[in-house]
C-alpha cells in the first residue's frame, strides 16, 4: 500500500511497469503487480514463511525485493510480497510512510484493541485510479517477526494500524477495493484523482502515531535448516 501521497508515482508505475511492460527483468527493481497480474498473485493467499533458517533466508530475500519496489515511491505506507508475485507471509510497512521507519514484517498476526474503527481513504499500488474508504480498527497489536529473527509485538494506531490491516489483506488476497465495508471511488483520470486526494490527505498527518513497544521473543536458537 501507499496511501495518498504520491499517487502520480503509482498510477506512472503502474502504466509503465505494471501494464505496458508487463514482465519483470532480472537486475531491477521487481514490478509491483496491478489488478490485471494473469497469474492472479493479488487475490490469492499467501503461504507462512517457514520457522527454519532457510525460511529466514528466503524472507530476507524477499524483503530486499519490496525495498528495491518501493523505495522509488517513497514516501509510502508499505507493499506486501504478493504484489511483486511472491505468495508468502512479509510485507514492509511505515508508520508515518517515512523511508526511516520502513519495518519488515514476517508471519503478522493482530488483534484489535477494542472495537473502535475508523474510516479512512486508502490508496494501493495494485489499484491504479481507484481509491477505498475503508473502516479499520483504531487501534491494535501487532505481532510479527521482525529482520532481527525476534517475534516482536507492538501497539500501533491511528494511520500504523490501518497500514498493518491493509497489508495484512493482501496476504489474505483481499483487496481493499473488494472489502464489503468498502466504499470505493473510482477515477477517470490522473488529474481528477489527484485534485481529490490532495483535498483528503492533509488530515492524515495527525493519524502518524509512533508504534509502541510491548515484547520481544530472543531468537530461537533451535532453528533447524
Ligand atoms: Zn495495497
Amino acid at each position: 500500500m501507499r496511501f495518498l501521497p504520491s499517487f502520480l508515482s503509482v498510477v506512472m508505475l503502474s502504466l509503465i511497469q505494471g501494464n505496458i511492460m508487463g514482465i519483470t527483468m532480472e537486475n531491477k527493481a521487481k514490478t509491483i503487480l496491478t489488478l490485471d497480474d494473469h497469474n492472479h498473485c493479488l487475490t490469492q493467499k499467501a503461504k507462512a514463511i517457514a520457522n527454519t533458517l532457510s525460511g529466514f533466508a528466503e524472507a530476507q530475500e524477499i524483503i530486499k525485493d519490496l525495498k528495491s519496489a518501493l523505495y522509488p515511491h517513497m514516501p509510502a505506507a508499505g507493499l506486501a510480497a504478493p504484489q511483486i508475485g511472491i505468495l508468502k507471509t512479509v510485507f514492509i510497512f511505515s508508520w508515518d510512510r517515512s523511508p526511516e521507519h520502513l519495518e519488515a514484517a514476517m508471519n503478522p498476526i493482530f488483534y484489535p484493541l477494542g472495537i473502535e474503527k475508523n474510516s479512512g481513504w486508502e490508496g494501493c499500488f495494485s489499484v491504479p485510479l481507484a481509491l477505498a474508504y475503508v473502516p479499520r480498527y483504531q487501534n491494535i497489536f501487532a505481532t510479527y517477526t521482525n529482520i532481527d529473527n525476534e517475534r516482536v509485538t507492538y501497539k500501533l494506531q491511528g494511520f500504523a494500524a490501518r497500514v498493518f490491516q491493509h497489508e495484512c489483506d493482501h496476504l489474505q488476497g483481499v483487496e481493499n477495493i473488494h472489502r464489503s465495508d468498502a466504499e470505493v471511488k473510482e477515477f477517470t483520470t490522473l488529474e481528477e484523482m489527484v485534485a481529490f486526494i490532495e483535498d483528503i490527505k492533509k488530515g492524515d498527518a495527525v493519524n502518524y502515531i509512533k508504534p509502541e513497544f510491548q515484547s520481544k521473543k530472543p531468537i530461537r536458537k533451535d532453528q533447524k535448516k
